[in-house]
């Protein structure tokens, strides 16, 4: 399956959107915020320190300014990456960063404006050209999906009754990772169809978000094309590569404890907060590189992204900063995380051939309908020339398929008018008796009929031969081709600069490392006093190094006593809510139902949470609750075995022996007791009774009233408990 395995670094690019006119109104002029193109560094100030103190400066794969186009970040960034997911890999690209500094703005953009058309629909068109451009002996089949993650909870957001759906569970497959099971997947043959499927999903969001307040910005949604691709190898056999591709929109990473919520809505921000501190966790775990656990269990999000970040995929980041003063902070958290996703290291490869390839089924499938729709055909076509009185021909083997179509047609065209022509035969023939003339019309009428529906399978297979068909896009055909020439050169020479620009940027980034580090071998000096010079430069600067790292280590460190305040915060509020519910438990739950329900509960190592098993073992429910229980004879409800002894027996049971009355009534005729004693022992005379001391008749009765009342408790058949039911009165009487 794997066919190049080598690694490569998690890209990250950082952009910055201008200050909007808020921010314009009430802050100090100027963002926060300043960017090395060339050499792909952010410069950031902070407004709140002395000007004395150095400036915190990031590099990166690529930066993007305010005045930055859309179209360059798809080509620099994400262009490189699509084509990867089109030959096979798996690709993710995701942004991320505080609300309102342009996420979905770069995801999604305005998709009527060209020029702001974002990563989206740019990779949307991206897919369909290289497929209309590619060779016509590639098939593909595109698919897409829509989900998101609100509070933990996986919804599709393609599922009509999206509002009432139940949450999705995940799954994971040694072939596929991870995946979301029963999620709604739509083949797309066209951009056009392609983005009516992400219409669709972000009226459900929508939907969503007027019932929560920022629904949106508390949701993580992620858009997934799976691009499944034929091409006959060197071998002769088809081989299919499958390049599955996730567009993520998170949630926005400012801290939800920030707000100031409390309670309940604590709990709620805890847990939509959850997904993005386990993706920081993961981060700094995977860039750590030391720690072997890898927490990807912990939250939804990082469960879907797991082959995206260190595993087998190709990844893009897209962190989004706004310039405002009063955000500092958070951009500062922002540009940490972002530096620190650098250092994640991937080993993607090109899936090949896996097992769950959709492309294989559908090809299978329309091979089969091509089958049986020739088979039919081909049967008509030898009826006409039987018709016909032509001999069957292996020649008509090679022949066209269209002929053979057009004869299978013709075939049913002459049969029809021969039957015609009888009937008419029939009804004009004045020797027949009209009995026979009734039987030979209704034979043809059924005849006909047969044509008829065989006809009609012809064409309902033929319907469905088509639309399976046309699911697959053919390379060479144009889908949307109305680019020309010059159009496609425009593209290419486009795609060639972003190229150049991307390695220009590269090179430049390695020679100021370099130069830091030959700096000092390059060095001459003439004179003693020049020495000095340069060495106290070079002090001055590493000092001032030294300083910033200082910074940053009091940085990181107040930053991780802030988070560990938050996370005690959160836990002490949880601990509390647990206690009481304890409290509960004890004083009001008794032991046994608590009990009960303890033995319920089954861990889900899949969910990662406990469960309750079903208190009907699903497999047996139908026998066992088809069927209501039958009434007992005479009585209104339902009666237990056990209530209708206890019936039968009357009140108080235990005193049935000393009933007196009972005994005189179950007094039976004695042959000797000798005889009785020694040659045959009662059959249902339990040992205790044999071996009781006492063997004069009283007892004896008494036993033989046990019994009988034996006899009724052992026996479920109605006769015998009617029996006892009509006897009870006159006891007790
Ligand atoms: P987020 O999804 O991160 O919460 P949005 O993408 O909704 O943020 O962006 C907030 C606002 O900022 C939108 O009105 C958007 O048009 C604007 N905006 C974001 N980035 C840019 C940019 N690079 N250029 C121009 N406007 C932008
Ligand atoms: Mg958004």
């Amino acid at each position: 399956m794997s066919k190049t395995k080598s690694s490569e670094s998690v890209k990250v690019v950082v952009r910055c959107r201008p200050l909007n006119r808020k921010e314009e109104s009430n802050g100090p002029a100027g963002g926060i915020v300043q960017m090395d193109l060339r050499l792909g560094q952010v410069i950031l100030r902070n407004p709140r320190a002395p000007p004395s103190e150095p400036q915190k400066t990031f590099t990166f794969d690529a930066v993007y300014d305010a005045n930055s186009k859309q179209r360059d970040l798809y080509d620099e960034s994400v262009r490189p990456l699509i084509d990867s997911v089109l030959a096979g890999f798996n690709g993710t690209i995701f942004a991320y960063g505080q609300t309102g500094t342009g996420k979905t703005y770069t995801m999604q953009g305005a998709w009527l404006d060209p020029e702001k058309r974002g990563v989206i629909p740019n990779a949307f068109d991206h897919i369909f050209t290289h497929i209309s451009r590619s060779q016509s002996d590639k098939q593909y089949l595109v698919r897409a999906s829509y989900l998101e993650i609100y509070r933990e909870e996986v919804r599709d957001l393609l599922d009509p009754n999206h509002a009432n759906a139940r949450a999705l569970e995940l799954r994971e497959s040694p072939d596929t990772g991870v995946y979301v099971r029963d999620l709604t997947s739509c083949v797309c043959k066209s951009i056009k169809e392609i983005e009516e499927v992400m219409n669709m999903g972000n009226q459900a969001r929508a939907v969503g978000a007027t019932d929560m307040n920022e629904h949106s910005s508390r949701s993580h949604a992620l858009f997934l094309i799976t691009v499944e691709c034929s091409q006959p190898g060197p071998d002769g056999r088809k081989h299919i590569r499958v390049g599955r591709l996730n567009l993520v929109d998170l949630a926005g990473s400012e801290r939800q404890a920030k707000t100031g919520v409390q309670g309940e809505r604590l709990k709620e921000a805890a847990k939509i907060n959850l997904s993005l501190s386990a993706l920081g966790n993961v981060i700094s775990a995977l860039a750590d590189g030391r720690s072997g656990h890898v927490p990807y269990r912990d939250s939804k999000l990082t469960r879907l992204l797991q082959d995206s970040l260190g595993g087998n995929a190709k990844t893009v980041m897209v962190a989004t900063l706004g310039p405002a003063s009063q955000h500092y902070d958070e951009t500062l958290t922002t540009l940490r995380y972002a530096n620190r996703a650098k250092n994640i290291q991937n080993q993607p490869r090109v899936n090949e051939d896996p097992k769950d390839a959709l492309l294989r089924e559908f090809q299978k499938e329309i091979a089969r309908l091509r089958a049986q729709l020739n088979h039919r055909k081909w049967r008509s076509k030898q009826k006409k020339e039987q018709v016909d009185g032509e001999g069957w021909d292996d020649d008509t083997a090679g022949e066209e398929e269209e002929e053979v179509e057009k004869e299978a047609e013709e075939y049913v065209k002459q049969e029809e008018q021969r039957l015609e022509m009888e009937k008419e035969a029939i009804r004009g023939d004045r020797f027949l008796l009209a009995e026979e003339k009734q039987r030979l019309l209704g034979e043809k009428e059924r005849m006909m009929g047969d044509l008829r529906k065989e006809q009609e399978a012809t064409e309902h297979l033929t319907a469905k031969y088509k639309a399976m068909e046309s699911k697959l896009l053919v390379g060479g055909k144009n889908i949307m081709d109305h680019t020309n020439e010059q159009q496609k050169m425009l593209e290419l020479k486009r795609q060639e600069i972003a190229e150049q620009t991307r390695k220009e940027r590269e090179m430049q980034q390695q020679m100021l490392v370099q130069d830091e580090e030959t700096l000092e071998l390059r060095e001459t000096f003439t004179s003693l006093q020049q020495e000095v010079e340069a060495k106290t430069k070079k002090l001055k600067k590493l000092y001032a190094k030294l300083q910033c790292i200082k910074a940053e280590i009091q940085d990181v460190n107040d930053e991780h006593v802030r988070s560990r305040q938050e996370l005690e915060q959160t836990q002490n509020e949880l601990t509390r809510e647990l206690k009481f519910k304890y409290l509960i438990i004890e004083n009001f739950i008794p032991p046994e139902e608590k009990n009960k329900i303890m033995n319920r509960l089954t861990f889900d190592p899949e969910e990662d949470q406990w469960k309750f098993q079903p208190l009907v073992p699903t497999e047996s429910k139908s026998s066992q609750m088809k069927k209501r229980p039958a009434s007992a004879v005479g009585y209104k409800r339902p009666i237990s075995q056990y209530a209708r002894v206890a019936i039968a027996m009357g009140p108080h049971s235990r005193y049935r022996a000393e009933n007196i009355m009972f005994l005189e009534l179950d007094m039976t005729p004695l042959n000797t007791a000798s005889l009785d004693r020694s040659t045959e022992a009662e059959p249902n005379q339990s040992p205790s009774q044999d071996n009781s001391p006492t063997k004069d008749r009283g007892v004896r009765k008494s036993r033989s009233w046990c019994q009988t009342q034996k006899s009724i408790t052992s026996s479920s058949s109605n006769a015998s408990l009617v029996a006892c039911h009509t006897s009870t009165p006159t006891a007790a009487q």
